[in-house]
Order: C-alpha cells, then structure tokens, then sequence
C-alpha cells in the first residue's frame, strides 16, 4: 500500500488528492493520496507521522515549500538552485530526499515553438514568493537573459534575486514595484505567480491593470500560473487583445506526473491525471 499525501496550510480545496487518486487507480496500484492540512506549528509532527506511518512521499504546497528543506536528508540539484520543494520522497528508511517539479512542470506547459521564441528575450515575474523561485530558474534556463521581478515588497524580493543572480550570473535580473499600472512594451513573457485571482476573496481582480497589458507586444505570452479558475482576470485581459494565453492546469497535472513518476518509479499517467483535474471544474 503506498501512501502519499500533501501538506501545507490551508488545503481545503486541493486538486491534488484526484489527480493521484485517478493515476494510482489508473496502474492498477494499491495506494492512496490524502490531504494532510497542516498548521506551522505541526509540521514538525505531521512530517513525522508520516515517516512512522510509511509514506512513500508527499507534496508540499503554500506556504511551506522553502522551510521544508530545513526538514531533508538530501536535495536534488535544481531544487537545491531555486530554494524552493515541492516534492519529496521518503525512502524505507526514513530520509528524505526534496524535489522541485514545478520547474519542469511550468517550462513543459509552454509550446515548444513559442518556447523556442523566448530565447535571448525578457520576461516580466509578477510575485517573488515559492512559485515563482520555480517559475524565474525555468524561465532563466530557457534562454530567458533580462527578467524583471515585480514585488509588492520589494525588499522581500532580494533573496531570490541573489539566488537567481548566483546561477545565472550573465542574464540581467531587476525588481521593481509590482503596481497596477505597468510598462511592459519590451516583455516576451508575462508571468503571475502572486495569488492575485484566485478563487476566494480576490477571485475576479488581476495583479496589474487591462492598461498593463495593454502595453505588451501583439507577439507576447501571458501564462497564470493560477489554476482555479482556469481563466483569471489577467487571462480575460490577455484575450481580449488576442494574446496568447496559457493558464495553470497544465503546470498542475504535469508538476504532479513528474512528482508521483518519483514516488512509484515508474511512468505517470498524464492524460488519466488531466482528465482527473478537468473533471474537477465541470
Ligand atoms: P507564496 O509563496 O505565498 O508567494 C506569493 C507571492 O505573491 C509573494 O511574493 C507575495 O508577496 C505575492 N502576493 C501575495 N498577495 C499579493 C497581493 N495581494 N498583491 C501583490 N502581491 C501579492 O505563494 P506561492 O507558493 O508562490 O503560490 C502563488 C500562486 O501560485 C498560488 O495562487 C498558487 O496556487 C499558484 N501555484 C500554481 C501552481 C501550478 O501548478 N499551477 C504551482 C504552484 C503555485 P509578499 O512576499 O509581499 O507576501
């Protein structure tokens, strides 16, 4: 029986259990994937339980994604670069090793034609908290060799510009005020990583203003990682103008194919768990 789960706080409404649930079901595996909501002062003990329970592994999701390393035995090497884990391992004999598939899973959700457009281009970060420690390694990565850091406290925001700068010493990286009202006429690729949009109290309100996005290029990408709701405010903007859009499912089902294809050693089911996780918004 193998046993996986998610951790972070709050989870009421995490898509995760479905995908997983599906997949495992899916390769005829004995196991499941639960919810273990986890207030910051238990998650010292919720990782133990689930070391003394067998785990085989677990996600980790807002807001525990950079204090959770501070709990490994081991790290993998891009995840060690960003700071940031989303995945990890438990092996039998209790160490755990700590992954991030929220890398992989944002670069691969992007067409590779337009993938292959971003390179030597400049892509603007909305947010500087976990996600977008992923979302900025990827992007720099890709080619990506001038990103701007939007942050509401920008102060906040030097930690990962240092990390980032670290790696990837020869691209331009800045940070400037996230505001409502932007210039983005130079950006190939506009991201939101805040949680600006989201279902919940600012369900229907955007990061920055149509005016904003009024300002990118015919040629730009606006991606939202939010996945719920498919379409964000920003998103409704970006289509107005045409622009080519890509919302958060695809990075959800593929940073959780990646994460599981670690936890069972074999391959995931991808279109089992998409069709899961869209079944979730019907
Ligand atoms: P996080 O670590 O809490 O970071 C959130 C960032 O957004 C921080 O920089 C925060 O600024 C900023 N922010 C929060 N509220 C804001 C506001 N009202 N106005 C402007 N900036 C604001 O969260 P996270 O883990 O990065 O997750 C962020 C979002 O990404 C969530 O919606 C999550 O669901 C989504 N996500 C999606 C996927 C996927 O697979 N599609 C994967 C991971 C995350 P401060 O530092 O000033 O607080």
């Amino acid at each position: 029986m193998i046993k996986l789960g998610v951790i972070g706080y709050p989870l009421a409404h995490s898509l995760s259990p479905a995908m997983h649930n599906a997949a495992l079901n899916f390769k005829n595996i004995e196991g499941i994937y639960t919810v273990l909501e986890t207030p910051e002062d238990k998650l010292a003990d919720t990782i133990e339980h689930m070391k003394i329970q067998n785990f085989r592994g677990f996600n980790v999701t807002i807001p525990y994604k950079v204090d959770i390393i501070k709990f490994l035995d081991e790290i993998d090497e891009l995840a060690k670069i960003t700071g940031a884990v989303n995945a990890v391992v438990i092996s039998a004999d209790g160490k755990l090793k700590g992954y991030n598939t929220d890398i992989s899973g944002f670069i691969n959700a992007i067409p590779q034609d337009k993938l292959d457009n971003l390179s030597g281009k400049k892509a603007a970060v909305l947010g500087t908290g976990g996600a977008a420690r992923a979302v900025c390694s990827a992007l720099l990565n890709a080619g990506i060799n001038n990103l701007v850091l939007y942050a509401r406290t920008p102060g906040k925001a030097e930690d990962l510009k240092e990390i980032l700068f670290f790696n990837f010493a020869d691209a331009s990286i800045s940070i400037s005020q996230l505001e409502e009202n932007l210039d983005l006429s130079d950006i190939s690729i506009l991201v939101n990583t805040t949680p600006v949009g989201m279902y919940g109290k600012s369900e229907g309100q955007s990061p920055v203003s149509e005016q904003s996005i009024d300002t990118l290029p015919d040629n730009a990408i606006v991606y939202d990682i939010i996945y719920r709701p498919k379409i964000t405010k920003l998103l409704e903007y970006a289509q107005n103008r045409n622009l080519f859009t890509i919302d958060g499912t695809e990075m959800l089902v593929l940073q959780g194919a990646k994460a599981l294809e670690y936890w069972i050693g074999q391959e995931s089911p991808v279109d089992i768990m998409r069709e899961a996780l869209n079944s979730c918004f019907v």
